[in-house]
């Protein structure tokens, strides 16, 4: 049997929230609980999270001692009883601490604490932007953990007193305490979530520590749970499923295969049809009582749901809706009418992505309202998204928009949601999506864009000037110039606006620009292609069957089998 522990404290004050999320951030005791992720914009931020981090670390290693003790195990064969998956760098204080209490309390020396910790811990990296590995302050660390300051320094020590380069120690010349760094040397496996990105971790990010410990390195692709995602999500889906190929795929997701031996069935493809129509009339009574919006059913469902953020690039989703709305305003309408799906959640302290946000709100109320427009084009960006609008979003989409820049999502999840709900992927050569490519092939997919090591050599040379882009194309400086002319600022701030155009052509540090002209011209391909109604079956039909692998199921037995090694 599994156990979930939820560690909490019983002084929480609800009350100290004032009006949405502000509340006093040097209260503790009041605090510590209440905010998964606070904003962490300033340093009372920042001592927060790190006493969030301590606290729940501390708690964790305080119940694997207890349950040792009760079992009578031989701390000094930790390693034998438990494995700790430090699941990206937030939980790394574990190894600090756990040698702290092995040393001081257990009275086990300090050399003998650190190997026992490092046949214990195994690390997960989420992510290659630099900017989101943490670095904590030296400073921070004495103000929370001081009793933990000692041993970091011991283990930069050690680490120093073997490799020269400063890119392997773990307290920089800042003084700034680089938390993966800890995770690597002091612990046994280092994993990456889905194979393009730990090759990029092993050959770019991470490469000198590669060189040190190649063996400490493997990939565990992500997955996703097919009982919240399939079975729950979508029960019209399921039934139909197991009718075709009966219930073996509940229990082992790869049997959804069965499926591609139907593919000629005109019956099960229209059925298939018949569902999404279904799951878009479900979503848009939804949305029209949430949103207040009329969506036209018979559209192409269009969705971009995750986390808002620049390498996401939901900006260059935006800049197609301009260049489709300019294009009606021409004459030219669209072979079938679209809808624009939106869905985000942004970090407090996040400007840019408030105004990406400001700008999808300004083409939704722009393109809703025009009468020309609207009958072929509709725009929602939905209030408070969050997993349960996400159940209700995914199972209605016809196009899957996975569109990062090449090598900065590590896998991202939400591309197999969508695809084990039937929807076609347009995406870049990204995280995921590659082995999504793989698995159903170039007639099944839509990729465009550069390519992760184009990318990386973009970054290396510093050679993309996005003003460039901006200045050879007519079709990129029209939709871009949109965003602050008067129509836009007619309905918009001019400080957002002006603000997110500045930045698109002066900085476009996700370079945005760089793949529009493909973006555009790949997606009006797939707004053709939807058209042939029985090939377009046949996409949803394949994804559907090539989405067993993405089970997290798969994923679990995989850290379990090269990882963890527990029993049954
Ligand atoms: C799956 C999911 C995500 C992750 O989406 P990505 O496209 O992988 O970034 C984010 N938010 C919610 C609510 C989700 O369900």
């Amino acid at each position: 049997m599994n156990k979930l522990y939820l560690f909490d404290i019983e002084s929480i004050d609800e009350s100290i929230v004032k009006d949405g999320i502000e509340f006093d951030k040097e209260e503790i005791e009041k605090n510590l609980t209440l905010f998964l992720y606070p904003d962490d914009s300033d340093e009372a931020g920042n001592l927060l999270r790190i006493y969030q981090q301590y606290f729940m670390v501390s708690s964790g290693a305080q119940l694997i001692l207890k349950d040792m003790k009760e079992k009578k195990y031989d701390l000094r064969k930790m390693y034998e009883h438990a494995v700790i998956q430090i699941n990206d760098t937030h939980p790394t204080l574990i190894i600090p601490e756990l040698i702290r209490i092995l040393k001081e309390e257990k009275a086990i020396p300090m050399e003998e604490a650190i190997e026992i910790v490092r046949k214990t811990c195994a690390y997960t990296n989420h992510t290659i932007l630099a900017e989101a590995l943490e670095k904590w302050p030296m400073e921070y660390l004495e103000k929370v953990v001081p009793n933990l300051v000692p041993i970091i320094k011991e283990l930069d020590k050690k680490v120093r007193e073997k490799y020269t380069d400063p890119k392997v120690h773990i307290i920089d010349k800042e003084n700034r305490v680089h938390m993966a760094h800890i995770d690597i040397h002091y612990g046994f496996s280092v994993n990456g979530v889905a194979a393009i990105h730990t090759e990029i971790l092993k050959e770019t990010e991470l490469k000198h520590f590669y060189a040190i410990y190649p063996e400490k390195f493997n990939n565990k692709t992500n997955g996703i749970t097919f009982r919240r995602w399939l079975f729950s999500c979508n029960q019209e889906l399921t039934k139909c499923i197991s009718k075709t190929i009966g219930e073996g795929f509940k229990k082992d997701a790869k049997e959804l295969e069965k499926l591609l031996s139907h593919i000629d069935n005109k019956e099960l493809l229209q059925n298939i049809e018949n569902i999404k129509k279904q799951k878009k009339a479900d979503l848009a009574a939804y949305i029209k009582e949430k949103e207040g919006v009329e969506l036209n059913v018979n559209s192409i469902f269009d969705i971009q749901v995750k986390r808002l953020h620049e390498y996401k690039r939901q900006q260059m989703n935006a800049l197609y809706i301009i260049h489709k709305y300019l294009e009606i305003k021409r004459g030219k309408t669209p072979s079938t009418p679209i809808t624009f799906l939106f869905g985000a959640k942004a970090a407090p302290a996040y400007i840019i992505a408030q105004d990406i946000i400001h700008l999808i709100l300004v083409l939704e109320e722009i393109i809703n309202k025009d009468p020309d427009v609207s009958p072929y084009l509709k725009v929602v960006m939905v209030e408070n998204y969050n997993v349960s609008y996400a159940q209700k979003l995914i199972p209605a989409c016809d196009i899957s928009e996975q569109i990062s820049l090449a090598s900065k999502e590590a896998s991202g999840t939400g591309n197999m949601k969508f695809m084990l709900n039937g929807a076609v992927t347009l995406g870049t050569s990204d995280g995921a999506n590659v082995e999504i490519h793989e698995l159903v092939g170039d007639n099944h997919i839509y990729i465009f864009g550069e390519k992760s090591e184009q990318i990386i050599d973009h970054y290396k040379k510093a050679d993309y000037v996005s003003k460039e882009y901006y200045n050879k194309s007519p079709v990129i400086r029209e939709a871009v110039d949109f965003i602050i002319g008067e129509e836009a600022l007619r309905v918009g701030s001019k400080e957002n606006l002006e603000r997110l155009y500045k930045e698109l052509i002066n900085k476009d540090w996700f370079m945005t620009l760089l793949d529009l002209e493909d973006y555009i011209a790949v997606k009006d391909k797939m707004m053709e292609d939807y058209l042939d109604k029985e090939k377009w079956q046949k996409k949803m039909l394949v994804n559907i069957a090539k989405a067993g692998f993405f089970s997290s199921d798969r994923t679990i037995a995989q850290y379990n089998e090269d990882i963890w090694k527990l029993g049954e």
